[in-house]
C-alpha cells in the first residue's frame, strides 16, 4: 500500500518591533539576562498592558500580504499555564477572535503553482527563556524575551511532502523579509516552525493521527525532520501499529524524533479573554493606509522580472528572493546594464564574492551602475567577458570604476587584427608539431592554440577575432 503524508505548519515569527508587545522594554537580542525587563512583563501584579500599536499595525500588514481577512473585531485571550518561564501563569494569546482568518502562500512544485491555504494569524507575545548550564543543581531563567510581539501564523493541512513544507517557509520568510515585519531570523529563533504531521493510505480521505514536530530551527531541519518522521509513521502503520498522538523532539545530531509528551499529558488552557486589554476595532481607514506601506511582493515582482526583462523563471526567482537584490539588480538596469547580463554578474560573480566576504548585498561595495558600466564596456569590446572578471574582482576590492580599472591596467581588449596576426604566426613557429597535428585533422588543438595566444596577451585579445584568425591561419 502507498502512503502519503498530510502536513499543517505553525510558524511564529517575532516582529521587528524595538519595544515589546504590551510595555516598552526593549526586544534586543543578546542583552544582559533579566535587563530587559519591567513589572509588566515581569508579570508583577496591579500591573496592566497596553497593546504596542506597531506590533498590530506588522500583523495588519502581514494578514494583508498573505491575502487573509483583517478581522474588524478581534481580542485577546489568557492561555493558563505553569511554567517557570512564564511568570503570569498565563501567556497573551489570541484564540476565538484572531486578527487575521484565511488567506494563503503560493509555492512552486514540480514548475506548477501550489496554494496553501492559511487558517489564521494571531498575536501573542513570546515566553522567557530556561537556561539549563554547567554543574548548577539548579536552573536559571532569562525574560528577556518575555512579551517580545510573535505573529503566529498557522497553515491548514495542505502540505504533502517535506519539500514543499520547506518551499512553504521559505516563501514566507521571503515575504516577512519584504514587507520588513520579522527579519526572518532563524538561527537566533525570530522564525520558529512546529510542524504537525500525519500519513494516510493515497485515496483515503479520512487524515490519520497527527504528530507535532518540534525544535527545528533551520529549513534544512524542518525537511529533514519530517522526513524521518514520515518514514517513521510508515512503517509503524505498515507493521499494522498505530500511530500516538504526541508531540516529538527533533534531534539535528541524530536526525531522528523522540517523544516530549504525549496528547494524554496535553494540557487544558483554559482560554478566556483577557479583561485587562480592550478588544481591538479596525477600520477602513487604518487598512487603506497599511495596505498603501506595502511593497511589491516577490510573486509580483517576479512575473514582472520575466515580462519586462525577458529572465527565465529561475532566474527571475533568484533575484526576487531578497528585496534588496531585487532592488540592487533593478538599479543596475536601471543604469544601462543589459537585464540578462547583469542577472548573471549577480548569480554568478557577485554572489560568490559577497559569500566569501560574509557580506550581505546591503554591505555589497559594488554599486549598481559600476556593474552596468563595466557590462557596457564589454558589449561595446573594450574588454573581454574574461577581463572583466578579474575587473568586476577589483571593482569589490577598490571602489573603482571599471575604465578607470582598464586604463590603470591596460587591460584594452585587442582587436587589432594585425597584432594578434603577428603573435600567432610566433606561435605557429615555436610549435610546429602542433601546427602539423592540427593540419592532419585534430582540429581540438585549436583551443591549444587560442590559449596560447591568450597567454601571451594576458587574455586581452577578442576571443571573436582570435578564433576566426586562427581556423584561417592554421587552416
Ligand atoms: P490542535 O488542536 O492540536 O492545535 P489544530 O487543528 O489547531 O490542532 O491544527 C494545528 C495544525 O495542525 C494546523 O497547522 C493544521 O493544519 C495541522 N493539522 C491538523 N490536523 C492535521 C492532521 N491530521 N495531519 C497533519 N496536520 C494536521
Ligand atoms: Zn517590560
Ligand atoms: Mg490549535
Amino acid at each position: 500500500m502507498e502512503y502519503e503524508a498530510v502536513i499543517g505548519l505553525e510558524v511564529h515569527a517575532q516582529l521587528s518591533t524595538k519595544t515589546k508587545i504590551f510595555c516598552s522594554c526593549s526586544t534586543d537580542f543578546g542583552s544582559e539576562p533579566n535587563s530587559q525587563t519591567c513589572p509588566v512583563c515581569l508579570g508583577l501584579p496591579g500591573v496592566l498592558p497596553v497593546l504596542n500599536k506597531k506590533a498590530l499595525n506588522y500583523a495588519i500588514k502581514t494578514g494583508l500580504a498573505l491575502n487573509s481577512r483583517i478581522a474588524p473585531l478581534s481580542r485577546f485571550a489568557r492561555k493558563n499555564y505553569f511554567y517557570p518561564d512564564l511568570p503570569k501563569n498565563y501567556q497573551i494569546s489570541q484564540y476565538e477572535l484572531p486578527i487575521c482568518e484565511g488567506g494563503y502562500i503560493e509555492i512552486m512544485v514540480d514548475n506548477e503553482i501550489k496554494r496553501i491555504n492559511l487558517t489564521r494569524i494571531h498575536l501573542e507575545e513570546d515566553a522567557g527563556k530556561n537556561i539549563h548550564e554547567g554543574k548548577i543543581p539548579y536552573s536559571l531563567v532569562d525574560l528577556n524575551r518575555t512579551g517580545v510581539p510573535l505573529m503566529e501564523i498557522v497553515s491548514e493541512p495542505d502540505i504533502r511532502t517535506s519539500k514543499e513544507a520547506s518551499e512553504y517557509m521559505k516563501k514566507l520568510r521571503t515575504i516577512l523579509r519584504y514587507i520588513d515585519v520579522c527579519d526572518g531570523n532563524m538561527e537566533q529563533g525570530s522564525l520558529r516552525c512546529d510542524a504537525n504531521v500525519s500519513v494516510r493510505p493515497l485515496g483515503q480521505k479520512e487524515f490519520g493521527v497527527k504528530v507535532e514536530l518540534k525544535n527545528m530551527n533551520s529549513f534544512k531541519y524542518v525537511e529533514k525532520a519530517l522526513e524521518y518522521e514520515i518514514k517513521r509513521q510508515i512503517s509503524i502503520l505498515k507493521e499494522g501499529g498505530r500511530i500516538l498522538q504526541e508531540t516529538r523532539l527533533f534531534d539535528s545530531d541524530l536526525g531522528t524524533t523522540h517523544s516530549m509528551r504525549s496528547k494524554e499529558q496535553a494540557h487544558d488552557y483554559r482560554y478566556f479573554p483577557d479583561p485587562d486589554l480592550v478588544p481591538i476595532i479596525i477600520d477602513e481607514g487604518l487598512l487603506n493606509e497599511i495596505r498603501a506601506t506595502l511593497p511589491e511582493l516577490p510573486d509580483i515582482k517576479r512575473q514582472r522580472f520575466v515580462r519586462d526583462f525577458g529572465l527565465t523563471d529561475y532566474d527571475a526567482e533568484f533575484l526576487s528572493s531578497e528585496r534588496a537584490l531585487s532592488e540592487w539588480f533593478e538599479e543596475a538596469v536601471k543604469a544601462g546594464g543589459q537585464p540578462k547580463a547583469c542577472a548573471n554578474w549577480i548569480m554568478g560573480d557577485l554572489t560568490k564574492l559577497l559569500k566569501d566576504d560574509g557580506k550581505s548585498i546591503d554591505e555589497c561595495p559594488i554599486k549598481p551602475h559600476q556593474l552596468a558600466s563595466m557590462i557596457t564596456l564589454i558589449d561595446k569590446g573594450v574588454i573581454s567577458g574574461k577581463i572583466a572578471k578579474s575587473i568586476f574582482q577589483d571593482i569589490y576590492k577598490t571602489g573603482k570604476d571599471a575604465d578607470l580599472i582598464v586604463k590603470e591596467k591596460g587591460l584594452v581588449q585587442i582587436t587589432d587584427t594585425s597584432e594578434i596576426e603577428k603573435i600567432i604566426n610566433e606561435i605557429m613557429s615555436t610549435h610546429t608539431k602542433e601546427v602539423e597535428r592540427y593540419r592532419q585533422g585534430e582540429t581540438k588543438l585549436l583551443s591549444f592554440f587560442a590559449g596560447q595566444v591568450m597567454k601571451a596577451t594576458k587574455g586581452k585579445a577578442n576571443p571573436q577575432l582570435l578564433n576566426d584568425l586562427l581556423k584561417a591561419k592554421l587552416g
